[in-house]
């Protein structure tokens, strides 16, 4: 506990009105045995619903699964969209006890979480014509199955294909998860000889200073992976820094806190890159302030206490993090819990996500609103990961955007010299001129053409 703070009986005339509470609400953080709300887990105990192993054994992946832990709070006629989900997703469906217990079931539809990871079928729209199931085309980049080099001092390392839970947005659905009644995966199974052919490469190159491990997700590396991997790459001379990406912290903070082996791997390899002067970081995925609990406090404040690094990379989602209110708080309470919001992603083109994107235009309006509010190493950079491999874009930079048919033109000069690459709005977005222009597939090329052509600004 901190001291007591002194009485000062002179305290300076304020020149600013007293602040709205409501804008102190990043503070108030969800503490207590939440989860027994669900019938499911009326009788867990704190210790259990801690236990990140308890966690991992209840996560939830059928629908009929899902109808037995919430029976009684939705009406059958939710439960029946959500069966009709699980049959469209592209994607695996997995969702652990934690998130469960912090969504609001009195209104599922509009809840910022059942969007993010159950699928309902009433909501899915129509794929967009240009989307590819590889959008950001990682493996056109890949030297080696699973590591995508596409800057020129940087590499992404798919050591894993399996995540805590899933996500319906993800970009990598062309590889994690198990293959679904939609998608036949690329396998990328964390194999030895893969791994080996990755390290060969990265030692190969000596302008390769930065390796992001990623998947799938961190979490679900072994201890003595998290190690291995950590060790093999700090080892090596070229590398200056690396990090590792997961959706973990915010799905599951009971691994941070109770699985002690795979934490101290982590504390570990950061002990040893800061006593090489090499930089490890950790990169969390929050999307929403209600994921940010008191638990993820503590499992922030774990971390903090090792001096690991953490940043923030979220996505843009319609109906999550969309309005001023929404993304503002999010950014404040990240930051609050000591991650450093690093990005915030406008969404890629992803099979049977088209109902969570937005238009370049929202993430546009929502960074001129969130700049200022807080401190500017935890201001993210709002980014378009341009379709096609141009990489990340600071959405600002657009070249042209047609406001009309929705499509955006970028260059990246410094990764695919000489190229532009295209944003697609949502179709669903646009006005019903547009809208029927779509549907015309030569007028789609003739919409290209159109943005393609316009002076840059
Ligand atoms: C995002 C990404 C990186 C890391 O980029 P930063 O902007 O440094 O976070 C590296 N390689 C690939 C292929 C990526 O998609
Ligand atoms: S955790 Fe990351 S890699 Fe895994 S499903 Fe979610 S977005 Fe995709």
């Amino acid at each position: 506990m901190a001291d007591a703070l002194p009485v000062i009986a002179d305290v300076p005339k304020a020149l600013k009105p007293p602040v709205d509470p409501a804008t102190l609400k990043h503070k108030d953080l969800l503490d207590g045995d939440f989860w027994r709300k669900v019938p499911a887990y009326a009788a867990v105990d704190e210790a259990t619903f801690l236990d990140h192993r308890w966690q991992s054994k209840h996560t939830i992946t059928r629908a009929d699964k899902l109808l037995a832990a919430i029976g009684g709070l939705v009406p059958q006629a939710f439960i029946d969209d959500v069966e009709a989900g699980f049959r469209r997703a592209p994607m695996a469906v997995r969702v652990s006890p934690y998130l469960l217990s912090l969504i609001n079931w009195e209104d599922p539809y509009n809840d910022p979480l059942r969007i993010q990871f159950l699928p309902v079928g009433s909501r899915f729209l129509p794929d967009h014509p240009k989307l590819g199931l590889d959008s950001l085309g990682e493996q056109a980049d890949a030297p080696t199955p699973g590591l995508t080099h596409r800057y020129p001092d940087k590499a992404l390392f798919l050591v894993i294909d399996t995540c805590p839970v899933y996500c319906r947005f993800c970009t990598r659905s062309y590889a994690v998860g198990l293959d679904t009644e939609q998608v036949e995966k690329v396998q990328l199974k964390p194999k030895a000889d893969r791994w080996e052919k990755a390290f060969a490469y990265i030692q190969s190159r000596p302008e390769l200073e930065d390796i992001v491990i990623s998947g799938g997700d961190s979490y679900n590396l072994r201890a003595d992976w998290i190690a291995e991997i950590g060790t093999r790459l700090l080892n090596m001379p070229n590398i200056r820094r690396i990090r590792f990406a997961s959706k973990g912290l915010a799905v599951m903070p009971q691994k941070v806190l109770t699985d002690d082996a795979w934490f101290q791997a982590l504390a570990d390899v950061n002990a040893l890159g800061r006593k090489m002067g090499k930089e490890v970081a950790f990169h969390t995925h929050f999307n929403h302030a209600n994921e940010i609990t008191a638990y993820s406090k503590r499992a922030l404040d774990r971390m903090h206490g090792e001096g690991i690094t953490v940043r923030n990379q979220s996505v843009l989602l319609r109906g999550v993090n969309d309005t001023n209110e929404s993304m503002g708080l999010l950014i404040k309470r990240i930051g609050h819990i000591n991650a450093h919001p690093y990005y915030v992603y406008v969404h890629d083109l992803v099979k049977g996500g088209e109902d969570m994107r937005t238009t370049l235009q929202t993430a546009l309006d929502l960074e001129k609103y969130v700049r200022g509010s807080t401190a500017g190493f935890n201001t993210p950079t709002f980014v378009v990961d341009a379709p096609g491999g141009g990489g990340k874009r600071n959405a600002h930079s657009y070249e042209a955007y047609d406001r009309k048919t929705g499509v955006s033109v970028y260059t990246a000069p410094s990764v695919k010299p000489g190229k532009s690459f295209l944003y697609f709005d949502p179709i669903d977005q646009l006005d019903a001129d547009a809208q029927a222009r779509w549907a015309d597939p030569a007028e789609q090329e003739k919409m290209l053409a159109e943005a393609l052509a316009l002076p840059p600004r």
